[in-house]
């Protein structure tokens, strides 16, 4: 299980501000780790680089041993050969593919046997309750499904690293529970490590083991969630 650390990370859009600056973060294995502020304050920003949609403007990000970007030395490592799992906020399914063969793409792209696709999309689907719709189109899906087969095809290919950026939004307050207690035991069950935004503090405290706060793209404080809950 790899460790994600963030060092002097900044970004930069072309704008007079940085998105994000001084970036000092380490996120360690099987942490459950939120990242926490206000709307405009980088999260996304964060993840994204993490992930390698973003380059970085100064600093390196490593993941385990390996850097995967640092503009200094001109290293940097495509999203895709960074091993993360990812489900953001608008899922991102693609439109002309059935439910299973959503789920299925990401073992394809990693040219596994037919055998094995084929049991782990059934396991994936079966897990999150999503096995009755698997012939149908993300179109046909309610929100709250779409939100569940994005969830299956990023755990279909055993991501040792997932990043979640706002992924429970736009699940009714009931869903967004249950999906909540669903994420929890996936860390546990995977031993995952986990990237987490929000923009919901009672969110982070239910959810992280460690919670890191942003503010106008700066690190505030990282902390247990008790640790930030008494340092208001
Ligand atoms: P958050 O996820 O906390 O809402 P973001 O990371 O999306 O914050 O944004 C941080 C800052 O960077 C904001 O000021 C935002 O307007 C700016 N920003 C984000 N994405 C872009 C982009 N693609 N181009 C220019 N500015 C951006
Ligand atoms: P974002 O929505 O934040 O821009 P991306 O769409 O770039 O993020 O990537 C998120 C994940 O969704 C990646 O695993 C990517 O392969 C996948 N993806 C990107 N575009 C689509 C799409 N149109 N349909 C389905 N999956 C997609």
């Amino acid at each position: 299980m790899p460790t994600i650390t963030l060092d002097n990370v900044e970004k930069n859009y072309g704008g007079e501000t940085n998105a994000v600056e001084g970036l000092d973060l380490t996120i360690n294995d099987g942490d459950f780790m939120c990242l926490l502020g206000p709307s405009g304050c980088g999260k996304t920003t964060t993840v994204r680089m993490i992930a390698g949609l973003e380059n970085i403007t100064d600093g390196s990000i490593r993941i385990g041993d390996r850097v995967v970007d640092e503009p200094s030395a001109q290293t940097f490592v495509a999203p895709e050969k960074r091993d993360i799992g990812l489900v953001f906020q608008n899922y991102a399914l693609w439109p002309h593919l059935s439910v299973a063969d959503n789920v299925d793409y990401g073992l394809k792209l990693r040219k596994l046997p037919k055998t094995e696709r084929t049991e782990r999309v059934a396991r994936m689907t079966e897990k999150l309750g999503i096995a009755p719709y698997r012939d149908r189109y993300p179109s046909q899906l309610s929100g709250g499904q779409q939100q569940r087969v994005a969830l299956a095809r990023m755990l279909a290919v055993n991501p040792q690293l997932m990043l979640l950026d706002e992924p429970l939004s736009n699940l009714d307050s009931r869903l967004r529970l249950e999906m909540r207690a669903e994420l929890k035991r996936i860390h546990a069950e995977f031993n995952a490590t986990v990237v987490f935004v929000t923009h919901d503090q009672w969110e982070a405290m239910t959810l992280a083991t460690r919670v890191a706060v942003m503010n106008q793209g700066v690190l505030q404080q990282v902390g247990s969630p008790m640790d930030i809950y008494d340092r208001p």
